[in-house]
């Protein structure tokens, strides 16, 4: 049977979101998260040959939130090469995003890059040797040159949000300290992480900028070799096994691919070989993933026989 349009897929896709009564429910434990639209979808399909085909509101810039520990990690693997996974696990934590459980028992050392614990500690290492502000622009300047726009920006009204009631955060981060995981100053990590994950984008640019995943760590809208295709197929599984903290399994299940969520509402997925797509809607499932996104990238994987667990 040959594959069906992916105009019309995306298409069909953006009509039925923006069609549906159940959006979810967006996050309020970052206040300014809590008043963002909710309804709202993007859907951004990146493909091999640099062209991106999109549905809904594209052009609208979300907290990408958690989808930048993909980043981070990318950043901090370049820095401190296989020496990361001294500092971090790379399991499944089974667990909520922002859990602590887990941390006492392996003395501080975070499950994996992708839950908040995690994220902190890569934060951590791309700080060390840095003033903040340095960290944090190599940050944005990676994402910058892998959406290949200069638009990529921070939005400051969610950092300083995030700053004023991030206390399961500054709960983590202290208990690491405590076990020596963390080598910097807590607060100067967690401003750089509170900014990493205030970074606003596109569904148009977070789609290019996660390209480099889906084609062996070269982002082919620009020809450049961003990583080793080794390590991107690495931070692939980690993403499908990571990517939706205590989801994961359900988002395997669902959709198919690697991918990682963020509580503004976002969500990359990556089709190995074929491209990478960017979902966007900011109501949250229980899990604390985009409820339309992941119920968007079902129907693009299912549609499509994009699946990595094979065709339908
Ligand atoms: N900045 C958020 C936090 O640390 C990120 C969580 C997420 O996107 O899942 O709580």
């Amino acid at each position: 049977m040959p594959s069906p349009d992916l105009s019309d897929v995306v298409a069909e896709i953006a009509a039925e979101m923006a069609a549906r009564p159940d959006r979810g429910q967006v996050a309020t434990y970052i206040p300014e998260l809590g008043r963002i639209d909710p309804n709202q979808f993007a859907i951004a399909v990146a493909l091999r040959d640099g062209s991106v085909v999109c549905g809904g509101d594209c052009g609208t810039y979300f907290s990408i939130q958690s989808v930048s520990k993909v980043f981070t990690l990318t950043l901090a693997l370049g820095l401190a090469g296989d020496r990361l996974w001294n500092r971090v696990g790379r399991e499944p934590s089974g667990s909520r995003f922002n859990s602590i459980v887990q941390l006492e028992q392996e003395r501080g050392i975070p499950r994996n890059p992708f839950i908040n614990a995690g994220a902190i500690a890569v934060t951590d290492m791309i700080l060390s040797g840095h003033q903040p502000r340095e960290a944090l622009g190599e940050i944005l300047r990676l994402l910058q040159f892998l959406a290949d726009d200069d638009g990529v920006h921070i939005d400051r009204a969610v950092a300083a949000s995030e700053e004023r009631t991030g206390f399961n955060n500054r709960a983590l981060a202290n208990f690491m300290k405590g076990f020596g995981v963390i080598e910097n100053t807590v607060e100067y990590v967690l401003g750089v992480y509170f900014h990493h994950c205030a970074i606003a984008m596109t569904a148009r640019q977070l789609a290019a900028a996660g390209s480099f995943l889906a084609h062996q760590g070269k982002n082919p809208a620009t020809g450049h070799s961003v990583i080793t295709a080794e390590r991107a197929r690495r931070i692939n599984a980690i993403m499908l096994t990571c990517g939706h903290y205590d989801g994961s399994g359900e988002f395997a299940y669902r959709v198919g691919l690697p991918g990682k969520s963020g509580v503004g509402g976002g969500i990359l997925a990556v089709v190995p070989g074929k491209a990478s797509v960017a979902v966007w809607s900011p109501g949250l499932d229980a899990w604390g993933n985009s409820h339309l996104g992941r119920i968007a990238l079902e129907m693009l994987t299912t549609r499509m026989g994009w699946s990595i667990f094979g065709a339908p």
